[in-house]
């Protein structure tokens, strides 16, 4: 008989992601799935076209492994004119294989072993992991329940001499918060005194309500300087299954990225790449994809109002947080099953995104559905 071996995990404290495990029990059990954030209708047609266009004229070989030239060149104009810095395609953009890509290879470009990496809890779940497979030491810092603020002098009380980069997601996901300038004042007060790094995500970047500015670092010449920046187009073309995502650095910072990206992926796929610089021209898509956002973001809002779930304010990102406690005291993680196996909605439990497993009686619903599934889901929340 043939024995299988046994390996020694790099990773003994993770399991399958949430995400996977929602959706899973989701369609194990007919629910509406409003787990994992991902639209239920399509793209534009118009983008599809473009990639079959672009696989029909040979646009099928590697492209360059830094990012079709193009497309880096619109996300260079995309920044001037919303963020008003300069970024050289050549030597500060790269595409990478979604943004989990990305931030996989810019926490592998900084972190050495037993650098410490601040990371705001409840925080999405790939930064930890990858913190931790290059021997880095997570330390962590919770945003102030309910609002979900960042407590900055907590942030200078965990700055050691080791502290390497901080990680910082806004919008944020699950919480739908954003940071303001007040924040951005501390950032740049923080790097006046410490020589650190940022890794900003920033995926959610469009998807942002009420006329809130996004803070995007790049506006911030001095962060930007330490900065790596990271988006993705899953979000904004409603293409979470392209994972095409990219990162702006300076040129030093990006000459490292570089190195690694070239062995995990070396290059991303060529004629999505080609679509994205062509429906990228069309300059007032951003507004639109906010205000598309809002109104689902109301619409579920208004739909919940009657409901037994309480609402926390979301900013910003295709996550509404809502909390329970007036319908149930079970964990989140129980109510979360018990939602989708009894009840026919899939969201997800919060607390999977603390190291301490934190539960404030809130789950995270995905609206990024048709306004008619997202009827369908209220009229369930509401019977409960
Ligand atoms: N960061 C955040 C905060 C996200 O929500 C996501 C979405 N999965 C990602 C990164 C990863 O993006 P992508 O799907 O492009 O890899
Ligand atoms: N970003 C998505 C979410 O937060 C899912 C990401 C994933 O499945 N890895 O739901």
């Amino acid at each position: 008989m043939i024995r299988t071996m046994n390996i020694p995990s790099k990773l003994p404290d993770t399991g399958i992601t949430i995400f996977t495990q929602m959706t899973r029990l989701a369609q194990e059990n007919g629910a509406i799935n409003l787990s994992q954030g991902f639209p239920d209708f399509n793209t534009d047609p118009k983008l599809i076209e473009l990639v079959g266009h672009h696989m029909r004229i040979g646009h099928n070989q590697y492209a360059p492994m830094q990012g079709v030239p193009v497309l880096r060149e619109r996300i260079a104009e995309k920044i001037k004119e919303l963020y008003h810095a300069d970024c050289n395609p050549e030597t500060f953009i790269t595409i990478t294989s979604g943004a989990t890509e990305a931030l996989f290879c810019a926490i592998s470009t900084i972190v050495h072993h037993h650098d410490e990496i601040i990371i705001f809890e409840p925080a999405f779940d790939s930064y930890l992991p990858a913190v931790r497979l290059h021997g880095g030491i997570p330390v962590f810092v919770k945003l102030q329940y309910p609002d979900y603020t960042i407590d900055w002098d907590e942030v200078r009380k965990k700055i050691s001499p080791r502290t390497k980069a901080i990680i910082l997601n806004s919008p944020h996901n699950p919480t739908g918060t954003v940071i303001g300038s007040q924040d951005i004042i501390q950032l740049q007060k923080i790097i006046q005194n410490h020589d650190l790094l940022i890794i900003s995500d920033e995926v959610y970047e469009h998807i942002i309500f009420d006329q809130i500015p996004h803070e995007g670092i790049l506006r911030y010449p001095d962060l930007a300087a330490r900065s790596f920046v990271i988006s993705s187009f899953g979000k904004t073309y409603h293409t979470t299954g392209w994972k095409i995502g990219y990162c702006v650095a300076p040129p030093p910072l990006t000459d490292e990225f570089r190195k690694i990206h070239q062995y995990v992926t070396f290059a991303s796929n060529t004629p999505i790449q080609y679509a994205y610089a062509e429906i990228m021209e069309e300059k007032d898509y951003y507004h639109k994809l906010a205000v598309f956002y809002q109104h689902k973001r109301d619409l579920f809002q208004s739909l919940l109002q009657d409901s037994r779930f309480t609402t926390l304010p979301c900013r910003g990102t295709y996550f509404q947080m809502m909390e329970y406690s007036k319908i149930s005291t079970e964990p989140d993680t129980v109510f979360a099953g018990r939602l989708t196996t009894e009840y026919g909605v899939a969201a997800i439990p919060p607390s999977v995104f603390y190291h301490t497993k934190d539960d404030h009686k809130v789950l995270r619903f995905c609206f990024a559905k048709t306004d008619d599934t997202l009827k369908k889901a209220a009229e369930i929340l509401c019977r409960i």
